[in-house]
């Protein structure tokens, strides 16, 4: 089973829904259309990554295809792997996006494409009518435009579609529960990857970096930087229409509820100052090291679809230590990211 993995959580529509906004194509009453189709999807679970297959030359296999405004999946094909630019904006930065994720993980984690066997990357733009929303399926990327005043198009932010193309590498790895603790280490995982992927792309250190995922999305107007920021979760926005970013970022301040698959893409701002503290106190490309670091976590078979905070970070020192070894830098960095969140490592 896939979970339907959106980009935009259900409480930032909800607040949409809730301001009810006066305006041509009304923005409250798309926010509820959202809700209303934001139901879960139902997908076979993917056989674990093939063999890999040696490939003579590997690079990204990509489809966008154009839904045209619709919901029919997956729409009419608009771009080819290969093809020349079609001039249609959504079309070719969902293409490139697609791209810069795949030579992310090529260059930096040595895998070839979500399963680590070449598995094409298909997406669909243009999805619904002023679709405020873009997700990952289980199958494939699918990109609203968004409704114009709060939300621009969702193919607009590098972080974003490397952050939807990261739960499929998570689907074919760890394979985490969407829900609880283990969702938000989901929700996490994908905001490292799409991080790292903008940062890979403008080659910064982690020093230059934003930390912001989803930076881009929001039109003029709105009074925020990004869905979310890992350097200090709980302030990518704070807007009359929008509230505040509530996500915390220490344990202390975990978030109970039932909403939102359990505070899934409320919580992941605990591991993700935790990611951006260790990236951070090593410097440099954070993919070269705090990055690997994460990617061997994410592929240890001893880490549970169901593991916690406290397991996870158990789990990232001991691929730091085996990396690295006992005693590096990594290591120290590793610790002092979790400890700077409040979450105590398994032991
Ligand atoms: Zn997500």
């Amino acid at each position: 089973m896939a979970p339907r993995c959106s980009i935009v959580p259900p409480y930032l529509l909800s607040r949409l829904v809730e301001a009810g906004v006066p305006l041509e194509g009304d923005v409250a009453a798309l926010a509820t259309r959202t809700l209303a189709t934001d139901v879960r999807l139902r997908a076979e679970r993917p056989e674990r990554a093939r063999a890999r297959i040696g490939r003579p030359e590997p690079g990204p296999q990509r489809t966008v295809d154009d839904a045209q405004g619709g919901t029919d999946l997956p729409g009419r094909t608009a771009r080819r792997e290969g093809d020349p630019p079609s001039g249609d904006v959504a079309v070719d930065e969902a293409y490139d996006g697609l791209g810069a994720t795949w030579t992310m993980l090529f260059e930096a984690f040595e895998r070839d494409s979500l399963d680590d066997a070449g598995r094409p990357l298909p997406a669909t733009v243009h999805y619904g009518d002023r679709y405020d929303n873009a997700f990952w399926d289980g199958e494939r990327m699918v990109f609203g435009d968004g409704d114009g005043q709060v939300f621009g198009r969702f193919t607009a932010s590098v972080s974003v579609i490397g952050h939807e193309l990261a739960h499929g590498v998570v689907q074919y790895t760890a394979d985490l529960v969407y829900r609880g603790q283990p969702g938000a280490l989901n929700e996490h995982v994908a905001d490292v990857v799409g991080a790292l992927v903008e940062q890979h792309a403008a080659r910064q250190r982690a020093e230059e970096a934003t930390w912001l995922i989803g930076a881009g999305l929001f039109q003029p107007g709105i009074d925020g930087v990004a869905l979310r920021s890992m350097a200090a979760p709980g302030t990518a926005y704070d807007d009359p229409l929008l509230g505040r970013d509530p996500q915390p970022a220490h344990y202390d301040d975990y978030v109970v509820t039932d909403e939102d698959d359990g505070g899934v893409h409320l919580n992941s701002g605990i591991p993700n100052r935790a990611f951006h503290l260790a990236a951070t106190a090593l410097g440099g490309f954070a993919w070269e090291r705090a990055g690997l670091v994460w990617y061997d976590a994410l592929r240890d078979p001893g880490l549970s679809r169901e593991a916690d905070f406290a397991a996870f970070a158990a789990t990232t020192l001991a691929a730091a230590e085996a990396r690295f070894g006992a005693g590096s830098e990594e290591v120290d960095a590793v610790a002092s990211g979790w400890a700077g969140v409040g979450v105590e490592p398994d032991r």
